[in-house]
Formats: C-alpha cells, sequence, structure tokens
C-alpha cells in the first residue's frame, strides 16, 4: 500500500515537473538553451513503413505509400534534428531491411526494423504509414494508434499520451473537419511488445483521391511532419540544439 502510494506521488511529482518544464518551453521568447549531456541525449527511431519490393498501399495513380512514407520520416527527421535528440531512422532510400537472398522478405524486413528498435534504446519509435480504404474513397484524414505494453508504464507520459496530443496537434495543424480518436493497436508485429513507447501516424488515406494529391506534395508532408514532431515534443520537451546561452544585457 505505501509503496503504491509513494510511487503514486512520485509519479505526480515527475509529471508535475515535467508539467513544468513544458510550460516553460512553451510559453518561453527563446527556446530552452540548457545542454543535455551527450550520454542522456534521448534516442528516436523514425520507422518509414514499406520499402523495397513491398510499395504498401497504392493510389489510383500508381503512387506507392513507401515513396511518400519516406519523405514525411524525412521531414520529421530535419524537424527533430534542430533539438538535442538522436535519430534512427529505420530505412533512408527505397529498400527493405532484408537480404538479397530472403526467401520470407516481408518477415525478414519486420524482423530487422524491431532488432533497430530493440537495439537503440530508444525513448520513442515513430512509424511512419499512409492508410488505404477503396471501399469508399470519400474517407480521409490522418490518425493515430499507439502500442500498449510493459513499455507504457516506464515513464511519466505513455504511448498513448503522446499519440493523443500528435493526433490533436495534426488536426490543428492539418484541419480537415474530421475529429479522430488515437487508437490501441496491437496486430501488427512491430507494436507487439515494444522495447520502448510506440506510435505509429497513418498520416492520411491514398484511397482518397483529394488527399492523395494533398499527399503526394512536399508542403503537405512538410506540415504533417511538422505537427507530429510538434505533438512529441510537447511531450518530451526536448531543448533546442546548438543555442548559445541567451545574455539579457539588460541585467548587466
Ligand atoms: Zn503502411
Amino acid at each position: 500500500m505505501k509503496q503504491s502510494f509513494k510511487i503514486y506521488i512520485t509519479g505526480i511529482l515527475g509529471f508535475a515537473l515535467s508539467l513544468v518544464a513544458c510550460m516553460g518551453f512553451m510559453t518561453a521568447s527563446v527556446p530552452v538553451t540548457q545542454t543535455v549531456p551527450a550520454d542522456k541525449i534521448p534516442v528516436i527511431v523514425i520507422d518509414a513503413g514499406h520499402g523495397g519490393f513491398d510499395g504498401g498501399a497504392e493510389a489510383a495513380d500508381g503512387t506507392q505509400e513507401k515513396d511518400i512514407n519516406l519523405a514525411i520520416a524525412e521531414k520529421l527527421a530535419a524537424e527533430a534534428e534542430k533539438y538535442q535528440v538522436e535519430i534512427i531512422m529505420t530505412r533512408d532510400g527505397d529498400y527493405g531491411l532484408y537480404g538479397a537472398d530472403s526467401v520470407e522478405k516481408k518477415r525478414d524486413d519486420l524482423t530487422a526494423r524491431k532488432k533497430i528498435m530493440e537495439e537503440s534504446g530508444a525513448e520513442l519509435v515513430v512509424s511512419i504509414h499512409l492508410n488505404s480504404y477503396p471501399q469508399d474513397t470519400s474517407v480521409y484524414g490522418a490518425q493515430v494508434f499507439y502500442a500498449e505494453g510493459e513499455q507504457a508504464g516506464t515513464d511519466v507520459h505513455t504511448a498513448r499520451e503522446i499519440a493523443e496530443i500528435v493526433q490533436n496537434a495534426l488536426e490543428t495543424s492539418l484541419p480537415d473537419g474530421r475529429e479522430r480518436v488515437a487508437m490501441k493497436k496491437n496486430d501488427v508485429l512491430l507494436m507487439k511488445n515494444p522495447p520502448c513507447r510506440f506510435i505509429l501516424v497513418e498520416c492520411g488515406f491514398l484511397s482518397c483521391p483529394g488527399e492523395a494529391e494533398l499527399l503526394k506534395t512536399a508542403e503537405y508532408q512538410g506540415k504533417t511532419a511538422a505537427a507530429v514532431w510538434k505533438g512529441i515534443n510537447e511531450i518530451l520537451c526536448l531543448p533546442v540544439k546548438n543555442q548559445l546561452p541567451v545574455t539579457d544585457s539588460a541585467n548587466k
């Protein structure tokens, strides 16, 4: 009883402290400038879904999900790299993570991605995908999913909380008149017992012609990536990189 109360109080304190730190970050007129010790820089894995032989979903004009996933993942990495964080990409080109002689390419690919995640020591995995629902091509909009497992309790903020904040950030930045809720997902291999908090962002529907056109543009890809990062860093509150300490000359 006492032990659980202590954990509860520690959790409340941790949450309050991180909230104060985060609010300070959001309201400060200049970015937070403290330097995180090199060995404490958090790792985030960014996973561009599919690749190589596996194109993922396909738009009516033949545009493949794998290419847009990579474009958004690279833009997300570029946003994140302005901050004190180490980014590991599961792929940075059009290839899958399987050997040339692989007989089960999809399985080998997913196993290799999972290994990267497990060995990375990451705080968070962000997997980028696109949806498709050819039965009704009017269905559109971004939706965030999260994995729930033992890792969920290892930090003050769970994958669910991060997913909900990212979902809100997407809705604010990409107003499309649609309100979705972040949902739990555990029917894909990567999201079963992940080594850390894991969110999967379905950035839109390639089956919807209007949304597919948007998703193909660098501008929309960039807006999506910026919104995902904004949501993530509302929780992680990472300070910006290479920022010189700000000296207030009025106090001299
Ligand atoms: Zn996909």
